[in-house]
């Protein structure tokens, strides 16, 4: 089975968050199972260089008005189509920002590009590339949303399309004046088209032309049915509900191997986890934190508002009161940042905060930390409690989508089962949030407890192997549907 993948950001070329790892690890997965991925994203100055010499295998002279060629290049068990448009990818900053962190003002053209493009290839059209031709196109969130539109109102014949949707928070939805510039059909813009709440709604748009719609976990999958996690997008996700499934992410079980990992101070595996007491110290040492024995709590995240980090920032005083030491590596929301900073440096040795993003380090603190903290206010899947299972590092959750399929709660019951393998909480607030951590204080206090449920995280199947297996399914029921 051939399939085209459509994403605006791929591990490890470039990234912003769990799409990237979903986008760089799915297709590796799905080689196993005789499914040929190849992707496509942008050419992004990151990925230009980290290419090197790629070969041009289609000449697009008018992509939206610009000139673009798409080239084909293999990287690190990837096959890629990188979209060559200087106009509109060869820029300083990130893939959506510039360097001041504002949004590039042309994202909608930019995303339209590459979802016409990818519309193109799959089609065909100009030739497409080298005459390839998917089975079947997987498009991931709003900036590649709309390849199936464009597919839909082109005189090709349709292939079987599915959409992912990574988080629904972010919809690319923009005035009615972009319309002309999308260069679709007059008729596009209607309800049955583009049109979302008076303009024009990238996601939405996705969402009505795909022939399937699926999102990174079951509970997020129903969740996003309501309108508080819908975000206007419920209406139509209820029409389309018998299309629509929930399919967890997985993580790359070689890349997140705490017993082969280059970037921790030393290795460990199950059966030897008092090794990972070295890499609580190298972790401490590197937030300037004390060295000792209590809990050593961390946090890897954006600083937002979705991830709960307000509320943490009004707990870190209890947190410190309880003996927690505090490690937070994570940018964003200024405000928040500057919470965290002060709360740093009121706690002098207890709680150490590194403003930026840091890979290698976020595999340490997984290895040396004793609980990961993941208060999200909605999580479609979370990626970071599933590294934190492999590593042995209890997460410690709010009960929503993702976290609520992926952790099982210390409950009196799970623990006299040797189910349990975190602490969840919800309703989400803060102080549910403490009372999460005070519970998982007095469990780290009962090694024995604490081991096991350590060693139950352990064994929990965090890899891509079961989701792969289900996207393939997928596929297939696609392909039946459309011989049908
Ligand atoms: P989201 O995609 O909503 O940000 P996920 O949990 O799905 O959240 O994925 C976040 C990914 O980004 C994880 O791989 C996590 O380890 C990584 N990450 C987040 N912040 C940082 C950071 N400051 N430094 C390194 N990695 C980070």
């Amino acid at each position: 089975m051939q399939v085209l993948s459509v994403a605006s950001e791929v591990y490890p070329l470039v990234k912003t968050g769990g799409l990237a790892d979903v986008a760089g690890a799915l297709p590796l997965a799905l080689a196993h199972r005789g499914v040929e991925v190849r992707t496509l994203l942008p050419g992004y100055p990151s990925v230009m260089r980290a290419v090197g010499d790629a070969r041009r295998v289609m000449a697009i002279p008018d992509l939206l008005g610009e000139e673009a060629t798409v080239l084909e290049a293999h990287h690190k068990g990837l096959d890629l189509l990188i979209l060559d448009c200087p106009a509109l990818f060869d820029r300083a900053g990130g893939p959506y920002v510039d360097d001041a962190g504002k949004d590039h003002p042309d994202n909608w053209r930019r995303f339209a590009a590459l979802s016409k493009a990818g519309a193109m290839i799959a089609q065909g059209i100009a030739g497409g590339v080298d005459g390839w031709r998917p089975d079947l196109v997987h498009v991931h969130d709003w900036q590649a949303a709309l390849v199936p539109v464009y597919m839909r109102y082109a005189s090709e014949p349709e292939i079987p399309t599915l959409i992912t949707i990574h988080n629904i928070a972010f919809q690319g939805q923009y005035g009615f004046d972009i319309f002309k510039g999308l260069e679709l059909p007059p008729h596009a813009l209607s309800i049955e088209g583009v049109e979302y709440f008076g303009g024009v709604g990238f996601l939405k748009a996705g969402l009505q032309a795909s022939w399937a719609i699926s999102t990174v976990s079951p509970s997020y999958a129903e969740e996003i049915l309501t309108p508080e996690f819908g975000m206007g997008l419920e209406g139509l996700l209820a029409y389309r509900s018998e299309d629509l499934t929930g399919i967890v992410n997985g993580i790359d079980a070689d890349v997140w191997n705490p017993q082969t990992d280059p970037h921790i101070k030393a290795h460990y595996s199950i059966d030897t986890l008092h090794l990972r007491a070295a890499n609580k110290q190298a972790v401490a040492d590197r937030f300037g934190i004390s060295q000792g024995t209590g809990p050593l709590f961390c946090v890897i995240s954006r600083l937002t508002w979705q991830k709960g980090m307000d509320l943490l920032a009004e707990e870190v005083e209890h947190l410190v009161e309880a003996g927690v030491r505090l490690a937070v590596l994570g940018s964003g929301d200024h405000a928040l940042e500057n919470a965290f900073h002060t709360a740093a440096r009121r706690h002098p040795g207890m709680i150490g905060v590194i403003s930026s993003y840091d890979e290698p380090l976020s595999h340490l603190m997984q290895a040396g930390s004793d609980a990961i903290i993941v208060p999200s206010r909605f999580e479609p899947c979370g990626l970071t409690q599933l590294y934190g299972l492999r590593y042995g590092c209890v997460p410690v959750v709010a009960r929503t989508g993702g976290l609520n399929d992926t952790v099982i709660d210390a409950s009196t019951a799970a623990l006299a089962a040797s189910a349990a393998t975190g602490v969840s909480f919800s309703p989400i607030t803060a102080g549910t949030l403490r009372r999460a951590l005070r519970r998982a204080v007095r469990l780290f206090d009962e090694p024995k407890v604490w081991t096991a449920m350590q060693k139950q995280g352990m064994k929990s199947d965090v890899s891509w192997e079961m989701s792969a297996g289900l996207y393939a399914s997928l596929y297939s029921d696609l392909l039946i549907r459309k011989g049908a």
